[in-house]
């Protein structure tokens, strides 16, 4: 096998399970297995169903020895330690629950399984007891703060703020020594919580702080076994909360289910969301040490991505059956037409096969707009953007990943009552790859490109991809090693006929774009910079509302070209285009140029690793800036 072993707190050892229609089989390891082909017929039961399992005498050597001796609550409470201090939350929360029977009232079981609950971020039942307790013992200084903890996790701010100020309040005030860890924690808490409230109220992220944290999370440590690991222990899966902007919501959309709409106008690089994940996954997580060695080769690729969204299924369902309050949210996502009306799903049962496809149609492939060194891979599920509608030429909306935090802004000043869209696929690739995916989803795009080249007669489909066969075959290879004048005339024959194809829409013909950029470069080569920048400018005047990645890059080259002529004034509004181009998606515009171009160029920089050195050849920044 070339994934990891479920996680141990998903299924442990002494977990009841039901499987209907099991049958016997023999795994690629000669191991026997019990093998069901519906994920509907393996039914998880609680831990201690005494009705159904009440004559039953288990032969799993870890619970049974204890369960024969055990009688006093204190009993469990130590065997639910044992298990605590072994990191397995899941049985010692079991053992607690044991005792909590007996003792209704006990505190230190309820606390102890209150932080139990707390590890495995199960927060409505660590709310649970740490409520219980505080009924009873109103200044439990433990208690009240996973009580805090736990209405942070629950994205319950401000009341969060409120026991935590307490908390901290009558700390101060106490002169008991051995209490100086939890005010220290608490103290950190309550101003994290401060800085979660102000992101989920009024949209303020401090941007630099949040890049640098990712950065450093995003770091891996080459593992000892078969894994490489992170060195931050939950990786690039940041501490910072949701947002939404008052003025978007989702309403239903004719043809294309329900999708976001804007309900006033709204102004060009307006933060309207920012999404923290349900659950991602990263490929270095699922993929052994040897295969990450050559994950660019195709199949690789092709085998992380599947075992990403394994894995993806995996710790949604893990999600759902450890909090069930969370299903609504999630059944409420499309999940395609062959599962039944959304009234025949029961709203509080994990269902595996829905889980499946809701990440089929929903899931985002991680893209993370900061370049760090590991390439980051992998795949998410993120509720609210999941309801983004597509459009391959006329997106209004920019995403930008930072981890598990999506942040989404306007691209463009919106109207009132207009939708708002991204792109699932970019407008550059083909028409063929673009459909073939988007139906595989459902999607019938009907976008100004689409509706042109449903249009196109076959003739000219058929002569445009001639066209682009010999420039990849018979031109695309000669142009590194050889300087030949020629070759430009043939790029420019071959551009001319593929404009002339489209020439009622200029706007919509994307091909031209690598040629134009390639052509750039040859006339370059053969000691033409001028006309090499001239072709670019052209480019860049036709498609500059069009959001390309490859624009960026030909504004780059433009840049170089500017540079390289000594045309430094111009070369500087070209480092503010391609500045403004980077950083808008997740900066957004500021009133204040001085600060915002300081805090730009640096993440510029990580975005663009040449930016800085661009930057410095331009007299922009000193050779010290950092
Ligand atoms: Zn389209």
């Amino acid at each position: 096998m070339d994934y990891r072993p479920i996680d141990h707190s998903f299924l442990p050892i002494g977990t009841h399970l039901i499987i209907k229609n099991p049958s016997y089989k023999i795994a690629a390891d000669n191991n026997t297995i019990i093998h069901s082909n519906n994920p509907e017929d393996v039914i998880i039961i609680e831990h201690h169903n005494d009705e159904l399992f009440g004559d039953i005498k288990w032969s799993t050597d870890l619970l049974n020895e204890k369960e024969v001796e055990a009688e006093t609550a204190d009993d469990f409470q130590s065997y639910g330690d044992d298990y605590f201090i072994s990191n397995n939350y899941t049985a010692a929360i079991d053992e607690y629950s044991k005792g909590i029977e007996l003792e209704p009232q006990n505190i230190t079981l309820l606390a102890n399984r209150a932080e139990a609950f707390l590890r495995l971020s199960q927060f409505r039942n660590a709310l649970g007891d740490a409520e219980i307790i505080l009924k009873y013992e109103p200044n439990h200084i433990k208690a009240a703060f996973r009580k805090g903890k736990a209405l942070c996790d629950l994205k319950r701010y401000h009341e969060a703020i409120i026991t935590l100020q307490d908390l901290h309040q009558r700390l101060e005030t106490d002169t008991d020594r051995s209490n100086a860890p939890i005010k220290q924690s608490t103290e950190q808490l309550l101003e994290h919580v401060k800085i979660l409230a102000s992101e989920n109220k009024n949209g303020k992220y401090d941007y630099t702080r949040i890049i640098n944290e990712y950065c450093e999370r995003a770091k891996i440590r080459k593992g000892s076994r078969h894994n490489d690991e992170w060195i931050y222990k939950s990786g690039p899966r940041l501490d910072h909360t949701d947002f939404l902007f008052e003025d978007i919501e989702i309403r239903s959309v004719e043809g294309k289910g329900r999708g976001w709409i804007a309900k006033c106008d709204i102004p060009e690089n307006t933060l309207l969301m920012v999404s923290k994940a349900f659950s991602v996954v990263y490929s270095h997580e699922v993929l052994r040490h040897n295969m990450q060695s050559n994950i660019t080769s195709d199949k690789t690729t092709c085998i992380a991505s599947s075992l990403c969204n394994e894995e993806l299924i995996t710790r949604v369902t893990q999600k759902l059956l450890e909090e069930p309050y969370h299903c609504q949210e999630v059944y409420q996502l499309y999940y395609g037409l062959n599962l039944g009306k959304p009234d025949k799903i029961n709203e509080h049962l994990v269902n595996v096969d829905i889980i499946g496809n809701i990440i089929k149609y929903n899931s985002f492939v991680l893209e993370s707009g900061i370049i760090v060194e590991n390439d980051l891979n992998g795949v998410g599920l993120w509720i609210l953007p999941s309801y983004f509608n597509h459009s391959c030429v006329d997106k209004n909306v920019s995403l930008f990943l930072l981890g598990d935090l999506m942040f989404v802004r306007s691209l463009r000043p919106i109207l009132k009552g207009e939708e708002l869209l991204i792109s699932y696929r970019s407008a550059d690739s083909s028409y063929e790859i673009r459909s073939r995916y988007l139906n595989s989803i459902d999607i019938d795009c009907k976008c100004r490109l689409c509706e042109l080249e449903k249009s196109e007669a076959p003739e000219t489909t058929y002569r445009k991809t001639q066209l682009i066969n010999t420039f990849e075959k018979l031109i695309k290879p000669k142009i590194l090693n050889n300087d030949d004048p020629s070759l430009i005339k043939r790029i420019e024959k071959i551009i001319s006929e593929l404009r002339n194809l489209r020439k009622e829409h200029p706007d919509l013909e994307f091909d031209t774009l690598e040629l134009n950029k390639i052509l750039s470069f040859v006339y370059h080569k053969n000691g033409n910079p001028k006309a090499a920048l001239s072709i670019l400018k052209e480019v860049y005047n036709l498609y500059k509302n069009v959001h390309l990645q490859i624009i960026n890059y030909i504004i780059l080259d433009i840049l170089s070209l500017c540079i390289e002529l000594k045309q430094m004034e111009e070369a500087r509004e070209w480092f503010d285009i391609v500045l403004k181009r980077l950083t808008g998606p997740i900066l957004g515009k500021f009133e204040d140029e001085v600060n915002w171009k300081k805090e730009a160029y640096y993440v510029a920089e990580k975005i663009f690793p040449v930016m800085n050195s661009k930057a410095k050849l331009l007299g922009l920044i000193s050779d010290n800036f950092n």
